[in-house]
């Protein structure tokens, strides 16, 4: 592979976690420890950008070994319980049918969700944004998405649930996350990777150097264990290649 300009660059990558870095069903990092392995010893920091909650994302990293700074929901605009009070009055007004963690208890996100009950009360601590199951038609959503819009709010489809969210999101969080390191590190000519399997990221594949699209099992292969341990080492090979980088030994 012939040498590059970008070989001298330090690679630092924005991951999703769900459907990402962790299996989409059974929500395990086994199948990325490999990639993690590598950019460990290659020394390229692995930054989450994720709108799983501040509790599930501190015991994570901690499994992991990781250290590196990371973006939740907790970082997005609106404060949860002003988001709450939006989607009721709007259940009262509307009478649109969905099911937001709000409504549930412990015992049915557990459920919903496959987790354990500690694991259920950590993605209920939530401070900025609120996954729901739509139980409506679709015309009623393209209703609540523009009545959410007026609120300054936004609604993405996740690989599971829809979350409402306020403005910021992950494009902003990659922005403000990679200046970080271009100020910490002012030495480094630093190169971005954004890493996702959904295209409700594109905010942060848009504004990094090397956007990586996973593959997604649930919208194009049928979802097995197989398809989704691959998927990130996978891309993380990819992000590697696009960065031309001999150094990095690919
Ligand atoms: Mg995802």
């Amino acid at each position: 592979m012939p040498h590059c300009k970008k070989a001298m660059k330090q690679l630092v990558i924005f991951s999703d976690l769900d459907g990402t870095l962790l299996d989409h069903d059974s929500y395990s990092w086994t199948a990325a420890k490999p990639a993690l392995d590598r950019l460990k010893a290659l020394n390229i920091p692995v930054v989450f950008n994720t709108s799983k909650t501040l509790s599930e994302v501190l015991p994570l990293q901690l499994d992991m070994g990781l250290d590196h700074p990371f973006n939740t929901h907790y970082f997005h605009g609106h404060p949860y319980k002003a988001i709450r009070r939006i989607l009721q009055q709007f259940r009262d007004q509307y009478d649109f049918r969905f099911k937001g963690f709000g409504d549930c208890s412990h015992r049915e996100i557990a459920d919903f969700c496959g987790l354990s009950q500690e694991e259920a009360s950590q993605a209920a601590d939530r401070k900025a944004s609120e996954p729901l199951i739509w139980e409506d038609s679709d015309k009623m959503l393209e209703k609540f998405e523009k009545q959410l819009a007026k609120e300054s709010l936004h609604l993405t489809r996740g690989g599971r649930f829809y979350h409402v969210s306020g403005k910021g999101g992950k494009g902003s969080a990659a922005k403000k996350l990679f200046k970080h390191y271009l100020e910490n590190f002012p030495g480094r000519k630093w190169l971005s990777v954004g890493l996702s399997d959904s295209f409700n990221d594109l905010p942060m594949l848009e504004v990094v150097d090397i956007p990586v699209l996973a593959r997604s099992e649930k919208s194009q292969q049928p979802a097995t264990k197989h398809l989704s341990d691959i998927k990130y080492t996978q891309s993380v090979v990819h992000a590697l290649r696009q960065a031309q980088c001999e150094r990095y030994g690919v």
